[in-house]
């Protein structure tokens, strides 16, 4: 399998093509970066800013840079007959659909979070939506590097949006922070709370609270080697891919085959 990543400079990126020179089965063919961001002296594979250069069909291109970006690199991986694994967060309405256009002609596996660890979390947090009473409020807190982007995470998104859905909430019941005179907490509503500092990689905790008693699920990635091992599997998964929009539930799926 021939990976062309984009974003290779990055904090994930650098994480990932050191978890794919581990693979007996991959070839980091090509890293994609910004002009602006000087290749390092390391001897590792080809470095550029213009993936069409490098993409050829049958490869897999793996993103984690910039929601334009992420866009960009759906449409020349189509173009070029090339799959695609994309961990971008942060996307735009009109990001995304580049995405799901690009993925009627090649396959892409698109997560928030490639971790099998949050994988586990979202199904725990399903299961533990089903045994507490209707009740029960539902608060997200997600801790991460000083440097990130976008807020609240993708993964805090996911899981909230999960969690409405299984509730019967409307997309509005997402609160993202709370500030001032905003009175007592409707049942229907999701608190979404992101801190931002230091060198976390990603934390999300689920809080389930009742009157008198609490629950908590949580997952820390350490590191990002975290992310990357699920980033591998996907590769391994839409290089054989039909066309389509994937997950990472349909890739842990068919590993467990
Ligand atoms: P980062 O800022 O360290 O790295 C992003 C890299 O992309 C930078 O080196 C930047 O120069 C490069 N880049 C930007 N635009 C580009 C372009 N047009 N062409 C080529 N390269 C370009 O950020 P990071 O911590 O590596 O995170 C990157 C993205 O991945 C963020 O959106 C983050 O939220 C997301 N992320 C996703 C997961 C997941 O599991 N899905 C995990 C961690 C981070």
């Amino acid at each position: 399998m021939r990976v062309v990543l984009v974003g290779a400079g990055g904090r994930m990126g650098r994480a990932v093509a050191q978890t794919l020179a581990g693979a007996e089965d991959v070839t980091l063919k090509a890293r994609v970066e910004r002009p602006e961001v000087a290749a390092p002296v390391d001897g590792g594979a080809p470095w550029g800013h213009d993936l069409g250069a490098f993409v050829a069909r049958g490869d897999v291109v793996v993103e984690f840079s910039s929601p334009a970006a992420a866009a960009a690199a759906a449409a020349v991986s189509a173009e070029c007959g090339a799959a695609l694994v994309s961990g971008t967060t942060g996307l735009g309405d009109s990001e995304e659909e580049g995405l799901r256009a690009a993925a009627r002609k090649t396959a892409i596996v698109r997560a928030a979070n490639f971790s099998l660890g949050v994988l586990a979390l979202r199904r725990a947090l399903a299961t533990a939506l089903g045994a507490v009473p209707a009740s029960w409020d539902v608060e997200i807190v997600e801790r991460h590097h000083r440097g990130k982007q976008d807020a609240p995470s993708g993964t805090a998104l996911q899981l909230a949006r999960e969690a409405a859905e299984r509730r019967g909430y409307p997309a509005s019941a997402l609160r993202m922070g709370r500030a001032g005179r905003v009175g007592a907490r409707p049942d229907a509503e999701i608190g979404i709370h992101a801190l931002r500092g230091g060198t976390w990689v990603g934390d999300h905790a689920v809080v389930l609270a009742g009157a008198g008693e609490w629950l908590e699920l949580r997952h820390v990635a350490e590191d990002r080697t975290a992310f990357a091992h699920g980033v591998l599997a996907a590769a391994r998964f839409v290089a054989t891919a039909p066309p389509g929009f994937y997950t990472l539930d349909e890739v842990a799926s068919a590993a467990a085959r």
